[in-house]
């Protein structure tokens, strides 16, 4: 019987089994299937859409990682402990600092392993740094696109004889034992439900910005916001777990983003302002700090006259944003305009001249050292004409509360025991982004995805082999 929640406690016969079953075929989960397959069990990875457009894909597949040989190579020398201060500086100190040291040290492993064992292609960035980022730290696909990251982890996945992918194939609901342990799904396929049994099952369906119910509950001032990830984000497994006996956390927790071309609904690289440019309103003027970070100053823009800004910069920034395919698409789309002077740009973007002028000037002193910025901003650049002007909006991209999870990504009853057989990562665990939406910091997405995801596949398959048992 399934209950609300999802949970079905009746671990009668199987329509099919599997040492490990994963929900979710997005970062989190592919990388869960190729370490729990290189570990030596069998693999069935669940999606739910039969043509997945997660939001691993969607991403900039920036992940970030102190300590890397590629990193070292670039002439960067950094401890994740040095990566982990910058984390819990961005959150306030609230996200759990061991699992903070654990992610940060586990990173370069995982980035020497996907390039290494699992043939995801990753150049290191060293070309623009994220708000707070002390260091260059990111590792990306050369078309900087997750798309590219997702499809290496897809072949990966598709390529290994323990492993197999099923899309179009909808986890219902967790099935378990009457001692709580997790043992299996069921799933939805071609308009049958089917039962699998698993002896572990890794979590890995994402967080729920897609479910505007669940929204609503925890973190309201998002409830109608313009939403830029994936449909299928719509929280159940958080619900299963909990139903199960897992602790949450950090439910109010979000990254948005301050930079999406609107109406063209095209990622616009925060590169653009971070690396001098700036935001501007309808009436020509800024509205606040644009580097504290991109998420706490996607509200800012919400909050501006129909939740439009215009980003401004200049030739330089526009250079180093063509190093991104989604604003080569956005180039090609016609949403960055170009002027010769300040304005002609306010002209075509259809601004007023005088304000957008004076503006201009006015960041121009503060670049100069004439005058402290009138918000606070720091790293102040001159903008040099010829310039170029994108209209934006802000946007939810995830959420980043969940269950909470050990070092091995097992997910925790509030006692703090584990779940038995359970395990969770990337948007469906507690993220390390602490509270609202401001606490997130860049990379910290892909971080527990593609993190958790290596540790709870390794973990899964070391059980089973310890176990004792032959797998399935
Ligand atoms: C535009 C954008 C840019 C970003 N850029 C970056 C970046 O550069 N660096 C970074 O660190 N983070 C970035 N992020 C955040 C990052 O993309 C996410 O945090 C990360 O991809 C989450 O991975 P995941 O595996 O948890 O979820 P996903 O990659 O979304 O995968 C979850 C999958 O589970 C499936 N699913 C859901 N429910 C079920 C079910 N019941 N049964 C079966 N399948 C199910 C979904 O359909 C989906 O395919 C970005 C996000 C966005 C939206």
């Amino acid at each position: 019987m399934t209950d609300d929640a999802g949970l079905v406690r009746d671990t009668g016969r199987f329509d099919l089994e599997a040492d490990v079953v994963v929900v979710g075929g997005g970062g989190c989960g592919l990388t869960a299937a190729i370490a729990a397959a290189q570990g030596g069990v069998d693999v069935l990875v669940l999606e739910k859409q039969a043509r997945p457009w997660c939001n691993t894909a969607r991403s900039g597949g920036m992940v970030p990682a102190a300590g890397t040989r590629f990193q070292r190579a670039a002439g960067v020398i950094e401890s994740p402990e040095a990566m982990a201060e910058d984390i819990l500086r961005k959150n306030g100190r609230a996200s759990d600092p061991e699992a903070t040291l654990n992610l940060c040290r586990v990173a370069p492993h995982l980035v020497e392993w996907l390039v290494d064992s699992v043939g995801v292609a990753l150049d290191f960035v060293h070309d623009f740094k994220y708000p707070a980022h002390t260091e260059f730290r990111m590792h990306a696909p050369p078309s900087r696109t997750g798309a590219a990251l997702w499809a290496d982890l897809r072949r990966a996945v598709t390529g290994h004889p323990r492993a197999e992918l099923v899309e179009g194939a909808g986890a219902t609901g967790l099935i378990a034992d009457e001692g709580g342990a997790a043992r299996g799904v069921t799933v939805e396929r071609a308009g049958r439900v089917e039962r699998i049994g698993a002896r572990k099952v890794i979590l890995a369906a994402n967080g729920f910005a897609a479910n505007r119910t669940m929204l609503a509950r925890y973190c309201p001032e998002m409830a109608s916001a313009y939403y830029f990830g994936g449909e299928g984000n719509t929280g159940e497994a958080i619900r299963w777990g909990q139903a199960l006996g897992g602790a949450v956390a950090f439910m109010d927790a979000y990254q948005a983003h301050a930079s999406v071309a609107a109406p063209h609904g095209i990622l616009i690289t925060y590169a653009v302002i971070t690396e001098g440019g700036i935001q501007v309103n309808r009436d020509g003027r800024r509205f606040g700090d644009e580097t504290t970070g991109y998420s706490e100053h996607a509200l800012r823009v919400l909050a501006q006259p129909e939740g439009i800004a215009w980003n401004v910069y200049d030739e330089r920034l526009h250079q180093l944003a063509l190093g991104f395919e989604d604003y080569r698409q956005a180039l090609d789309a016609g949403a960055v305009l170009a002027a010769a002077t300040a304005p002609d740009l306010a002209a075509a973007l259809g601004l007023p001249v005088r304000a957008v002028a004076a503006t201009l000037a006015e960041y121009r002193a503060a670049a100069d050292g004439r005058r402290p910025d009138a918000f606070g901003r720091r790293d102040c650049r001159r903008l040099e004409p010829p310039l170029r002007g994108v209209r934006v909006t802000g946007a939810l991209f995830h959420t980043q509360g969940g269950l909470q999870v050990d070092a091995a990504a097992r997910v925790l009853r509030v006692d703090g025991r584990p779940v038995p057989n359970l395990y969770a990562g990337g948007g469906v665990a507690a993220g390390l982004s602490g509270h609202g939406p401001g606490g997130y910091f860049s990379g910290n997405g892909l971080l527990t995805a593609l993190g958790y995801g290596m540790l709870a596949g390794r973990d899964a398959a070391r059980a089973i082999r310890e176990d004792g048992s032959e797998p399935a």
